[in-house]
């Protein structure tokens, strides 16, 4: 399985999560802060972008 790695807007953390192959949206919870983000692939594979909870 991939894994998204994704950068908390709101604390600065670094998040992983396992997504299935071929995805290229994930909602996750930061480990540290637990904000919600919607997390998109990026052109780099494995460094996806987070954006923050409306
Ligand atoms: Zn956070």
């Amino acid at each position: 399985m991939p894994t998204a790695e994704w950068i908390c807007t709101s604390c600065g953390a670094t998040n992983r999560k396992l997504v299935a192959p071929g995805q290229k949206e994930v909602d996750d919870k930061c480990v540290t802060c637990h904000t919600k983000h919607r997390v998109t692939e990026d052109e780099r594979p494995v460094r996806w972008q987070a954006r923050p909870p409306k």
